[in-house]
């Protein structure tokens, strides 16, 4: 299957699927669906993809080896698997240097809720290492994919740099680019050795390129796999070649640095680590994530409380029962209720959550109380965004995207 064939299959309810794939879940780079109201099954994922499960052992190593409490979407398995962070977490012990990478393909004036989840976690992931962080705004992806000029991704690119430095990064920690700009000599080094290793046969089969595909999309995936590199960062990195990187980001990215963990060996340089999420689903259920492509399954974070109130009560999928009596008789289904599912990811209290979880699953509480909790966090969320992001000016902007040496010496 082409890219360009799974993209423009983006309605997303699988009713293009061939025979072949009916009942089998679709995660690419581009699009996200499955036939179960539950969602995608992560399990068979993680087989189909070659990553590994991360176990309550890592959780409960990372808890010991940071003496912090780990953040709520590990604990509660939403970053659920992972590649070779075992290695990450001995370079922490050993204090050897490494870095963390994460990005945004700029489709949208703002971000919306699950682009949230990579960088809240990376936030995280930086407070508890205290490592460089390296963000990828891939602009140039955008205008060979979608039906945008350079001037509109470039311009997206930039409102969502203001949304990612409202997450709570800081310039002397914090390195964003977007691939239109930084394009120095090290970089294209970089990209250039991929390209070199990375046959048309690898691409088309990790990433379904065709014939018909531009030469731009056949290209760009070397300019992801770059930033996983510490040469492409020489103002960082002094130099040094064999500093490796941590990737948070959801499981959709996975083709991506598959491939450049494949080129890594024949570069000399050290693979990439990755630690993954799954997905916010979208409002109207978890057959498909929240996407920046299909505009109705969106919470932007530049919505306003009203807005946010009205989506989550007309479009948020409910596993309540059909009556009152039913559901006070039958209880609710937590697993498919998207309310509850964002509950899951942006309530930080566990004992609150549990309480929600079982009132609503044994039919004492009702969806429409269900959806008041989840209306009350989504806007807080949004809301203290929203505060900080009205301090970023293009100044700060210029503070982070600038080339510039982080705090960190090598
Ligand atoms: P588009 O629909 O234009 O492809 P998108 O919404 O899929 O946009 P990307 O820019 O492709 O967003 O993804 C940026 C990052 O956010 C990636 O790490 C991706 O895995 C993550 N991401 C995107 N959507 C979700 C989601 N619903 N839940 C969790 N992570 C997500
Ligand atoms: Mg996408």
């Amino acid at each position: 299957m082409s890219s360009d064939q799974v993209s423009v299959s983006s309605n997303h309810n699988g009713v293009e699927k061939t025979n072949e794939e009916v009942d089998e879940d679709i995660v690419t780079p581009w699009n996200v669906s499955t036939t179960s109201v539950k969602g995608v099954d992560y399990d068979k994922l993680i087989v189909k993809f070659g990553c590994k499960k991360l176990d309550q052992a890592l959780v409960d190593r990372i808890e010991n080896l940071t003496g912090k409490p780990v953040h709520p979407m590990l604990r509660r398995g939403l970053f659920f698997a992972h590649r070779d962070l075992e290695y990450i977490l001995d370079r922490f012990e050993k204090k050897q240097p490494f870095f963390l990478y994460t990005g945004r393909g700029p489709s949208s004036g703002a971000l919306h809720l699950g682009h949230l989840i990579p960088f809240m976690f990376t936030k995280y992931l930086q407070e508890i290492f205290d490592v460089p962080l390296i963000v990828q705004m891939t602009d140039d992806e955008k205008f060979l994919w979608k039906d945008l000029t350079s001037e509109q991704s470039k311009k997206m690119a930039h409102e969502n740099i203001k949304d990612i430095i409202a997450v709570g990064f800081d310039p002397e920690k914090t390195f964003i680019f977007c691939n239109t700009e930084y394009m120095c000599p090290a970089f294209y080094q970089t990209v250039l050795k991929v390209w070199k290793v990375v046959t048309n046969n690898q691409a088309r089969s990790i990433f379904g390129f065709s014939g018909e595909d531009s030469i731009g999309k056949a290209a760009f995936p070397a300019i992801q796999a770059a930033p996983c590199f510490s040469s492409s960062f020489p103002q960082i990195f002094n130099g040094r070649r064999d500093i490796p990187c941590l990737i948070p980001c959801a499981i959709d990215q996975d083709p991506y640095f598959r491939m450049s963990r494949d080129a890594a060996p024949r570069l000399n340089f050290p693979k990439p680590t990755l630690i993954f999420s799954s997905f916010l689903p979208a409002l109207q259920g978890a057959q498909t994530k929240m996407a920046a492509s299909d505009q109705n399954t969106c919470i932007y974070i530049d919505d306003s409380p009203k807005n946010i109130k009205n989506k989550i009560n007309k479009y948020a999928f409910s596993g309540g029962q059909a009556t009152v009596e039913e559901h006070r008789k039958l209880g609710g289904n937590c697993d498919v209720d998207i309310s509850y599912q964002f509950l899951k990811y942006f309530m930080d209290d566990d004992d609150k959550l549990e309480e929600i979880r079982k009132k609503y699953s044994s039919g004492e509480m009702l969806t429409g109380e269900l959806k008041k909790e989840a209306i009350e966090v989504i806007q807080k969320v949004v809301a203290d965004l929203q505060e900080r992001r009205k301090l970023v000016t293009d100044e700060t902007v210029n503070t982070f995207t600038s080339v510039h040496k982080l705090q960190y010496n090598y």
